[in-house]
């Protein structure tokens, strides 16, 4: 095996709950959308799946026509993978061999890391500010002749935190213009303040800016794998080079199409989650347990050295969260029931005794 994949680290997936008699459990750890896929998105799932003797469109065009009309950029700017992580590996493959480096915040999505060293790249993880929010006066210091790619997640997983457009644009500004910045938005959707960064005018301004979305969120498909990148055409040709051939199926295609058509629904849907997440972190602030200003379908818990403990508490009520230990849990914003429950357990977890006064 390559030398350059040991120390490797594994991509961790979220756990799943072990059934339980006593409680309804809740997979709360992978950020997914708790609402179950529209009936008409099933049907055109059904209908595509007759067709699975035969190979996909390879150049997934009905798809692709479908997200060149809903953000108005061209085709030739669009290029599907199955998942966005996908094209985290194909930009990473893109751009950097040995001896380049790739610059990333830390902690953010764990596939940064993997996809660099899978590249044959020298990672370059930036450690977060104070606030979990990316560091942009550092990540820009840390550019130099050897930097091929940079990372930036908004909102950021795991800790929710999203870049103003300000922000982001005074950034690209200090990045030279052959290093490729990629702005990994899988949770844009979520985002409900207005100055928050979209990346698609930086796109549109500059030639070394790719826009990473994807259909795993917002639109509760994950487990179909369809994600797609907005760039120029010269950084579409690439990631097309670099593509899995027939990677994205046709029943993903086809509903992918069918989310976009029924873009309208599905955002009430994103809209009941954000409003669900407003509730969620103020009763969590009144608890007085850290927690960032999360933008994404998930909040972060600053459990510190407590992260094991507050994560066996969450096993114990029936919540599988995600935890990082010695930092902190991202925890799902998902049904009230489950989002009812983190709230509870935070407060116990703030204070294991009711205060004299109250007893
Ligand atoms: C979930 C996620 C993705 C992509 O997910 P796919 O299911 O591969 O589309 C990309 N970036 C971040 C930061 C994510 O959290």
């Amino acid at each position: 095996m390559r030398a350059s994949l040991e120390g490797i680290p594994e991509y961790k997936a979220g756990q799943r709950p072990a059934p339980r008699e006593d409680i309804t459990t809740f997979k709360v750890s992978s950020n997914e959308n708790p609402y179950p896929p529209l009936p008409r998105v099933l049907d055109v799932i059904a209908n595509a799946a007759s067709e699975i003797n035969r190979y996909p469109d390879p150049g997934a065009s009905d798809l692709i026509a479908a997200i060149g009309r809903y953000h108005a950029v061209p085709e030739s700017h669009i290029a599907v993978g199955t998942g966005a992580v996908a094209l985290c590996y194909q930009v990473a493959n893109c751009t950097a061999e040995a001896g380049d480096e790739i610059i990333y915040p830390w902690r953010s999505f764990e596939a940064y890391p993997i996809v660099s060293r899978v590249a044959g790249a020298t990672p370059v993880p930036v450690p977060l500010t104070d606030a979990f929010e990316h560091d942009l006066p550092a990540m820009a210091s840390a550019i130099n002749e050897r930097t091929r790619l940079i990372f930036l997640c908004s909102p950021n997983n795991p800790t929710g935190t999203a870049l103003s457009g300000s922000a982001v644009n005074e950034f690209l500004d200090q990045v030279p213009k052959d290093v490729l910045v990629v702005l990994d938005e899988a949770y844009i959707e979520f985002c409900d303040d207005s100055e928050i960064s979209n990346g698609i005018p930086s796109y549109q301004e500059r030639n070394n800016v790719a826009v990473l979305r994807t259909f795993s969120k917002a639109y509760g498909l994950a487990g179909l794998r369809v994600g797609y990148a907005i760039a120029p055409e010269h950084i579409v040709t690439a990631l097309k080079k670099t593509a899995l051939p027939f990677g994205v199926s046709g029943v993903a295609q086809a509903a992918a199409v069918a989310s976009l058509d029924d873009d309208a629904e599905l955002m009430q849907r994103v809209d009941a989650l954000i409003a669900e997440r407003s509730r969620v972190q103020t009763l969590l602030r009144a608890t007085n347990v850290p927690i960032s200003d999360s933008q994404a379908n998930f909040v972060w818990i600053a459990t510190g050295d407590r992260t094991d403990e507050f994560s066996l508490a969450c096993d114990a009520a029936g919540l599988t969260v995600r935890p990082f230990p010695g930092e902190g849990a991202r925890v799902t914003i998902a049904e009230p029931e489950a989002n009812d429950r983190l709230v509870q357990i935070a407060a116990n977890f703030a204070h294991p005794e009711p205060p004299e006064a109250h007893r």
